[in-house]
């Protein structure tokens, strides 16, 4: 069947035909060159499979190929198929366009902003809509109807709703039910297979009890689905859960090359990490594996007559705006592994996963001889790179990386930047990896250019509007990430961790019932507020040209004035704003401006780095930090504003 449809298929972003990639939590189909973007996008927006090259879960790719089918794509072109739309001259990427800024610009649009995707009329009171859509959610997946349920995913529905009168969850119904292609989207947007319902029963029990065998075994499959796709990673072998064996820990054949104090410290700062930060660093892993690989079946299946810097590799994995920057920071760091660290640190992940399910109880681990291959890409030895690879494992808990180490009077910036300097010079590959990091983070840039000047936009309309004292402008237009994103594959992975027992307990899926407080008697002007955001915006706007430019000279000015902009604005508020909103924003916004500042001296040049000095890809990384503060402060700054617009007009 697959191989008769094929000739009507067209890429959903572009229509060229022929598209041999996935998108698997937005059901579509899409070409080479539209793949490049969503792989820039980072796994939060789009998680791609090459349709061939890639090994798939069969009832995985049966539910792509139904939504695919039945045009999943129109959910997130809704409004795009509105003549009004036509009529205004919004239209979809064309085969003939530039990947960019055209196809880029399209599809960071349609699934970053979800632009075209249709908004509910209701938005008097988020909680009750998300509750009412996860309810709809909860009874369509006993139905085949698979379309309706991304929908409703799409529209903020939550995979892991546990719905109070019924007390279970939707996959359990679709387990029930053996809705088999239901219990894989569900769980591509988070469901857990292990979360138990009122009289304990999951919805793995429920499949093996209605006789849905294959569905069980499957449901087994995806709650092990992390430490899987690690083992696999490094010897092409997962275990067999059918028969009770859940962990594969692979061995390094090369023992020669021991890491001896690196791998001791690693594995035994990873035993002392919490639950919490053990599993974020496991999911960050998981998401440099799946980059790995996907770069490999890039290049695998590319013409090399064709390999043109704007649609290769993706060199670190992009920004997930919902991590902090010392996250993404460290999430990026990750790929200066080299093909050895990086297979010694996902064993050491497995082991310590092994270890957190069963207690300290291990006997002796199953071992497996693979002969794995060691492409070193980087050249500097390992015990070098102790300094600025450790805090990798705990970058997630701690914000100091600019502190000055008493014992050698240099910042650990500077630290790492010696042990850059040590490196052998930059070979090809490494050029062009700083090219690609050149380019992807150009595109970033463009598009905050893109978002602030919406921004500015939007508050000019803003500010006419509340002059004529009328009422709020909708919230239809939306920079942030749409909660329907936070239903990412993250929260799979999460919801799986929980339910393999790392964290010790089953996970909660309480109802995100948000008693927002009432009002704020003492909150400032609105038009003080938006004169105090146009001067943050217009800094930040300064600050990403510099950025563009590369004038990172200009870093430490700009964020200097943005600081003092977030300060003035913050001083607008009482010290203590009732609102938990505002608290969260102006705690956003204050912090987002200190790490700014932090990050941007930075990019300062050093006193020991002479003239025409290259920097190599940590510039990138300062920079990408840089756009992400930049990011968070406009994002603050417009709560405060939609927030005190609101208040002042009730
Ligand atoms: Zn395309």
């Amino acid at each position: 069947m697959l191989k008769r449809l094929r000739n009507s298929e067209v890429c959903a972003d572009c229509s060229v035909s022929d598209p041999r990639w996935a998108s698997v939590n937005r059901g579509v189909l899409v070409c080479d060159e539209c793949c490049s973007v969503h792989r820039s996008l980072g796994r939060h927006s789009s998680q791609v499979r090459h349709l061939t090259h890639t090994p798939w879960p069969p009832t995985q790719l049966q539910m792509v190929q139904t939504l695919y089918n039945n045009g999943a794509n129109s959910i997130w072109e809704h409004t795009l198929l509105d003549p009004a739309s036509v009529m205004s001259g919004k239209r979809k990427a064309n085969p003939q366009d530039k990947v960019h800024p055209n196809k880029a610009d399209f599809i960071r649009a349609k699934y970053q902003m979800l632009a075209f995707v249709h908004r509910m009329p209701c938005r008097d009171d988020d909680s009750c809509t998300a509750k009412d859509l996860s309810k709809q959610l909860h009874s369509s997946v006993r139905t085949g109807n698979l379309e309706t349920c991304l929908r409703l995913l799409s529209l903020g529905a939550q995979a892991n709703f546990f719905h109070p009168e019924k007390g279970n969850t939707p996959l359990h119904v679709a387990a029930k039910a053996g809705q088999v292609s239901q219990a894989e989207l569900l769980t591509v947007y988070g469901a857990d297979p292990g979360a138990p319902d009122t009289s304990g029963y999951t919805p793995i029990d429920y499949a093996r009890q209605a006789g849905h065998h294959d569905l069980a075994d499957r449901l087994v499959e995806i709650q092990y689905e992390l430490t899987d796709r690690l083992a696999f990673y490094l010897c092409g072998r997962k275990p067999d859960h059918k028969n009770g064996e859940h962990f594969v820990i692979p061995q390094l054949a090369d023992s020669s090359v021991d890491l001896s104090e690196l791998a001791k410290a690693a594995k035994k700062k990873l035993q002392s990490l919490s639950n919490h930060l053990f599993e974020e660093l496991a999911m960050d892993v998981y998401d440099e594996v799946d980059r790995r690989e996907t770069d490999a079946v890039w290049l695998a299946t590319q013409n090399h007559s064709t390999l043109v810097t704007e649609t290769t590799v993706v060199p670190f994995l992009p920004v997930n705006p919902e991590y902090s920057s010392t996250r993404n920071q460290g999430r990026q760091k990750l790929a200066r592994f080299n093909a050895h660290e990086f297979a010694t640190l996902v064993i050491d992940i497995l082991s310590d996963a092994k270890r957190r399910q069963l207690g300290n109880s291990v006997t002796s681990p199953r071992v497996d001889n693979v002969e794995l291959i060691l492409k070193s890409v980087g050249s500097c030895p390992v015990d070098d790179r102790q300094d600025n690879d450790q805090p990798d494992y705990d970058s997630v808990a701690s914000d100091e990386d600019g502190d000055l180490d008493p014992a050698s009077g240099k910042t650990d910036r500077a630290k790492s930047l010696d042990s850059d300097l040590s490196d052998s010079p930059v070979s090809v590959q490494e050029f062009q990896e700083v090219k690609n990091a050149l380019a992807a983070s150009e595109a970033k840039i463009q598009q905050l250019l893109k978002v602030n000047s919406n921004l500015s936009d939007e508050l000019r309309h803003m500010q006419k509007k509340t002059t004529k004292q009328t009422s709020i402008p909708d919230g239809d237009y939306d920079n942030t990430v749409n909660d329907a994103e936070l239903e990412d594959s993250g929260a799979a992975r999460r919801g799986r961790l929980r339910s393999s027992g790392w964290l010790g307990e089953t996970g909660s899926m309480a109802d995100l019932d948000d008693p927002e407080a009432e009002s704020d008697g003492s909150l400032p002007s609105t038009e003080d507020v938006i004169r105090k955001t146009e001067q943050i915006t217009k800094n930040i706007q300064e600050l990403l040209r510099a950025a563009q430019e590369n004038k990172h000279d200009s870093f430490v000015p700009c964020s200097e004035r943005i600081h003092v902009a977030v300060s003035e604005m913050a001083a607008l508020f009482p010290k203590k704003p009732r609102s938990d909103t505002v608290r969260g924003a102006l705690r956003l916004l204050t912090s987002s401006a200190q790490r700014l500042q932090s990050e941007c001296r930075k990019a300062a040049p050093l006193p020991e780095s002479g003239p025409g000095q290259t920097l190599g890809p940590d510039m990138q990384l300062v920079t990408q930090q840089v756009i992400q503060c930049a990011y968070d402060i406009a994002k603050a700054a417009k709560q405060l504003v939609t927030i005190t617009t609101k208040e002042n007009n009730n």
